[in-house]
């Protein structure tokens, strides 16, 4: 597959829409974040006539705002200074370093055990879900300038998650009855060969993994790359794949990753939603809220509406980590609750089947139901649905009011009986 990055994307024909300056600010920021796009999102997701204001080019390119001026001066007079490679990957190592690189923690807090080994490539932070993490799908076809793991993508990183082998996998699965679903994360697991997938699929169709249930595969190949699963040389081998794990009884998900409704639109996405569901693949579709992109809530309509027709089931609507370039894509949770709120209350009730705005965060995952009066003081009304600690699930309680808040650490407790949630 064709893609693009800091090296050849100047060939691209549509570059020359793109101003001189917009051109030298991707080549700063891309010292700083790197870029990949594949094929299929330059030549029919991005809409060049926009240019950088696109949605779609936001959610690949780097753009100037990305860094902090300063940060950007450093890098920029490195390379007009003709500073050596060295150089410059140790100054974007030092900026890259003040961006919160290990979000939430999960490098330590959600490792396995077994035996009293730690299962890198693992994570297992709720109960009932593992996620696993196969080395070669550490990648993925088109890298978004928001991802909260990012960190995996940059040279030399040390973020990468180990390899883990199907058979410990199999093992730690055998020792947690307690585990309904298996989620595949990366990157992408589709990045995968069929053949190299099938290693970790099988085992969970094996009667010692008769618990598990679910299995799902967290990817964006229906956006950023549709013909994964139609014309690559082992598309038929993965339709293959997903009808034997429906033979064996075991709901697959393909958690899809829809950002816009005009991914939706593409002819090559459509057919692939078609082809997959033929194979009983059931389809889902997470969504972050991010600022230039879908912060709007004709767009957010359209995305909840559309999806839907096409049997993907909306399942989450996220608030973006705080890691990274946050602060260019962050929406105020007020706000974020607001456009939820006004996009959900024009569809069907098939397409409500979306939560949010929901925040991944260190103690679980919280949902904003959103501001409430009490007396004459305001407050946030909030929720965890999922929580390390499952005596939280399901309990409302209460943040002090705050219309610039935009993640987790800004909240407060309202009253002493909310401290406990904190
Ligand atoms: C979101 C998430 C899951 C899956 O949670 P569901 O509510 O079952 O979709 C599992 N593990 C981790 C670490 C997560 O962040």
């Amino acid at each position: 597959m064709r893609y693009y990055n800091l090296y050849n994307y100047k060939r691209l024909p549509y570059i020359e829409r793109l101003t001189a300056e917009e051109i030298h600010a991707i080549d700063v920021v891309a010292r700083v974040f790197p870029f990949k796009v594949s094929e299929h999102t330059v030549s029919h997701l991005i809409n060049w006539e926009k240019g950088c204001d696109d949605p779609m080019f936001r959610a690949t390119f780097p753009h100037r705002d990305m860094l902090e001026p300063k940060d950007f001066q450093t890098i920029e007079q490195l390379l007009s200074q003709g500073a050596s490679e060295t150089a410059i990957a140790a100054a974007a190592d030092e900026i890259r370093s003040r961006q919160n690189p290990d979000v939430s923690g999960q490098r330590a807090l959600n490792v396995p055990t077994l035996h009293d080994s730690s299962l890198q490539g693992m994570q297992h932070k709720y109960r009932e879900t593992l996620l696993v993490f196969p080395k070669e799908g550490q990648n993925c076809s088109t890298w978004c300038s928001f991802c909260f793991r990012w960190n995996q993508f940059v040279p030399g990183s040390c973020q990468r998650f180990s390899n883990v082998q199907p058979e410990e996998m199999l093992d730690y699965i055998k020792e947690h009855r307690d585990i309904t679903d298996v989620l595949f994360t990366g990157g992408d697991p589709l990045m995968m060969r069929t053949g190299s997938l099938a290693k970790y699929i099988l085992p969970l169709l094996s009667p010692e993994a008769a618990h598990i249930r679910n299995i799902r595969l967290g990817s964006r190949m229906l956006a950023w790359d549709p013909q994964r699963f139609i014309s690559a040389p082992d598309s038929a081998a993965l339709l293959e794949l997903f009808r034997r794990i429906q033979g064996a009884e075991r709901n697959l998900v393909l958690v899809a990753h829809w950002l816009h409704p005009s991914e939706l639109q593409t002819p090559q996405t459509r057919e692939a939603c078609r082809i997959l569901r033929q194979t009983g693949v059931q389809l889902s579709g997470q969504t972050p809220l991010l600022k230039g992109i879908n912060d709007n809530a004709d767009v957010l309509e359209e995305l909840w509406r559309e999806q839907t027709a096409l049997g993907s089931i909306a399942y989450y609507m996220f608030i973006a980590r705080d890691t990274g370039a946050h602060k260019y894509f962050e929406v105020p949770l007020i706000r974020a609750w607001k456009l939820y709120r006004d996009s959900v209350s024009r569809v069907s009730g098939l397409a409500r089947s979306v939560r949010g705005p929901v925040m991944s965060c260190r103690p679980g995952k919280i949902i904003i139901d959103g501001p409430l009066t009490l007396g004459t003081e305001s407050a946030l009304a909030l929720r965890y649905l999922q929580a390390r600690k499952p005596e939280l699930v399901g309990r409302p309680f209460l943040a002090r009011f705050d219309d610039k808040a935009t993640w987790w650490n800004d909240l407060k407790p309202y009253g002493a009986s909310d401290e406990e949630f904190f």
